[in-house]
C-alpha cells in the first residue's frame, strides 16, 4: 500500500481538500493519506503558545477566537449536506474547546504540545468526513495510538511498526486510511511532535512500518528544485535523485523535505516521489537507490549556524586532542555538521548552541577558542565522482565570496560551504549562474 502526503498548502482551503480527494481516489487503489494541519495553523498555534508562555490569556484568546472563525467558515463551504455540516462543526467544537482550556490555570509544556497538535487533528477529522460524504470508504487512524518518539526524541521505527499493525486491523478493509502527520507521543506517553515540517517525516516513518512500495509527498511545487526558489531568480525541478543526495539537501536547507525524511525510506529501500497537489500530472522528482543521472544536481542553504574554531595550546603532534573535543560535544549531545582541521586547530559548525557556554569553559581548559554567529552552511550536492571539473566550478562561482569553511571528501556527493548568513542570496545566485545556466 502507498502512502501519500499532503503539505499545508494541499490541505489550505475547501477547494484545495477537493483536489486531494480526486488525487488520493484516482487510481482506485487503497492507500494510507498523511495530512499536514492547514497552512498558516500550526504558526497561529505556536503564536497562542508563545501568548501563554508570557502570561497573556487575553492576547492567547483573541488569537483563538480569529482562528476558530476562519475554521467555521472553511466546514461552511466544504460540505454539502446538513448532516455532514454538522459533523463538521461539531469537530470545530471539539477542539476549539480543547485549545479554550490549555488557557486557564498555569501554562505548560504539556498544554503546548497539546496546542500544538489540534492543526493535524482538525484536518484529518475534516477531511474524512469529507471523503466520507463523498461515498469513500475512509478510516481516520490516529496517529497519537501509534506515532512514537524515544528518550532522546528520536523516532523509534520499531515501536511504531508493532503499534500500527492492531490500528490497521482495527480498522479493517477500506479505499483511504487517513492520519494525522507532525504528532506523536513520546516516551512518556505524553503528546508531542517530529519538529516544525514533520509530516514528510510521518509519511516516510509510515512507509517503513507497513513496508510500503512507495512514498509520495504532495506539496505546492512540482518537486525538488536545483536551488532554493524563494531565494534566487530562476530554478528548474531536478527529475531523479539518489537517497543520499536527497537526504543531504533535505538536511542542509531544502525546505521541501523535513531534514530526517529520506533516512527511513533509504533504509527500507522505499522510492520516495515530491510532487505537486496543484498540477498532479507533473512527473515530480522521483528520490530512490537508482542512479539514472550524473553530475553536480542542487544547492541547499542552513541557516542559524555557529562556527567555531579551537586551537590547541600545546602545538604539533598533541594526539588526543581530536579525541577531548569530539568527547565534549558527545556529553553535550551536540552534534557537528562540517569540521575541518588543519595543523593546531580545528574549526567546526554546530547548529544547536544550547550548551555552548558549557562545550566552551570545558574546551578552554585545553584550547583557545573564537566563535563565529550567524553563519549558513551552503550544500552543493551531486555525483562528484563523475563530474572531475566540479571543484573549478564552485570555486570560480565562489568569486569575491568571503569563505569561511569548505568541507569535501566526507561525502563524495556533497561539498559544504561555510559563509557569513549576509552573503547567502549572493552566494546561491552565482552558484545557481555557474553551475547550472552558464
Ligand atoms: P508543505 O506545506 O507541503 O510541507 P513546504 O512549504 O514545507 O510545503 O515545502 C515546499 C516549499 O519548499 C516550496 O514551496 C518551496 O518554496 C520550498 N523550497 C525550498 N527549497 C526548495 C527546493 N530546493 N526545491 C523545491 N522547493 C523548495
Ligand atoms: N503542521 C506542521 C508544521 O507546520 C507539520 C507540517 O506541516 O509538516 O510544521
Ligand atoms: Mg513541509
Amino acid at each position: 500500500m502507498k502512502v501519500y502526503k499532503f503539505g499545508g498548502t494541499s490541505v489550505g482551503s475547501p477547494e484545495n481538500m477537493r483536489s486531494v480527494m480526486e488525487i488520493i481516489t484516482a487510481d482506485g487503489e487503497p492507500k494510507i493519506v498523511v495530512l499536514s494541519a492547514m497552512s498558516g495553523t500550526t504558526n497561529s498555534l505556536v503564536e497562542i503558545s508563545n501568548k501563554l508562555y508570557a502570561g497573556d490569556k487575553q492576547a492567547a484568546k483573541a488569537l483563538i477566537d480569529t482562528l476558530k472563525q476562519k475554521y467555521d467558515k472553511v466546514v461552511d463551504e466544504l460540505y454539502t449536506t446538513l448532516e455532514f455540516k454538522s459533523k463538521g462543526q461539531e469537530v470545530i467544537s471539539e477542539h476549539f474547546s480543547t485549545l479554550y482550556d490549555q488557557v486557564e490555570g498555569t501554562f505548560t509544556e504539556v498544554k503546548e504540545q497539546i496546542i500544538l497538535a489540534q492543526g493535524e487533528l482538525i484536518s484529518t477529522a475534516l477531511v474524512t468526513y469529507l471523503l466520507q460524504e463523498n461515498g469513500i470508504k475512509t478510516a481516520l487512524l490516529p496517529s497519537l495510538d501509534f506515532m512514537r518518539i524515544d528518550e532522546d526524541k528520536q523516532a523509534d521505527l520499531p515501536k511504531i511498526k508493532e503499534l500500527i499493525k492492531p490500528v490497521l486491523d482495527k480498522a479493517g478493509p477500506q479505499q483511504i486510511y487517513i492520519a494525522q502527520g507532525f504528532i506523536c507521543r513520546n516516551a512518556y506517553g505524553d503528546i508531542d511532535n517530529l519538529q516544525r515540517g514533520g509530516s514528510d517525516y510521518t509519511a516516510s516513518l509510515l512507509g517503513a512500518a507497513i513496508d510500503s512500495e512507495e512514498v509520495q509527498i504532495w506539496t505546492d511545487i512540482d518537486g525538488m528544485h536545483n536551488n532554493d526558489p524563494r531565494i534566487v531568480d530562476k530554478t528548474t525541478r531536478v527529475d531523479n535523485l539518489l537517497f543520499v543526495e536527497a537526504a543531504e539537501l533535505a538536511y542542509f536547507g531544502a525546505k521541501i523535505l523535513h531534514p530526517l525524511t529520506v533516512l527511513p525510506a533509504k533504509d527500507a529501500n522505499i522510492p520516495v516521489r515530491l510532487k505537486n497537489t496543484m498540477s498532479p500530472s507533473d512527473p515530480g522528482t522521483l528520490i530512490s537507490n537508482e542512479k539514472i543521472d550524473s553530475g553536480l544536481k542542487a544547492v541547499a542553504a542552513k541557516d542559524g549556524i555557529t562556527a567555531i574554531k579551537i586551537r590547541s595550546y600545546r602545538m604539533l603532534m598533541a594526539y588526543g586532542f581530536l579525541r577531548k573535543v569530539f568527547e565534549i560535544f558527545e556529553r553535550y549531545k551536540t552534534s557537528i555538521d562540517m569540521i575541518t582541521t588543519s595543523e593546531v586547530s580545528i574549526s567546526l559548525t554546530i547548529d544547536n548552541v544550547k550548551n555552548l557556554d558549557h562545550i566552551v569553559d570545558e574546551l578552554n581548559t585545553f584550547s583557545e577558542v573564537e566563535i563565529d554567529n550567524n553563519m549558513t552552511i551552503v550544500c552543493v550536492v551531486g555525483d562528484m565522482k563523475s563530474e572531475t571539473n566540479f571543484s573549478k566550478q564552485i570555486f570560480d562561482a565562489l568569486e569575491g565570496i568571503p569563505v569561511r569553511m569548505i568541507s569535501y571528501g566526507g561525502s563524495l556527493h556533497n561539498v559544504s560551504i561555510l559563509i557569513n548568513t549576509d552573503n547567502k542570496k549572493q552566494t546561491l545566485q552565482k552558484l545557481s549562474d555557474h553551475l547550472f545556466y552558464n
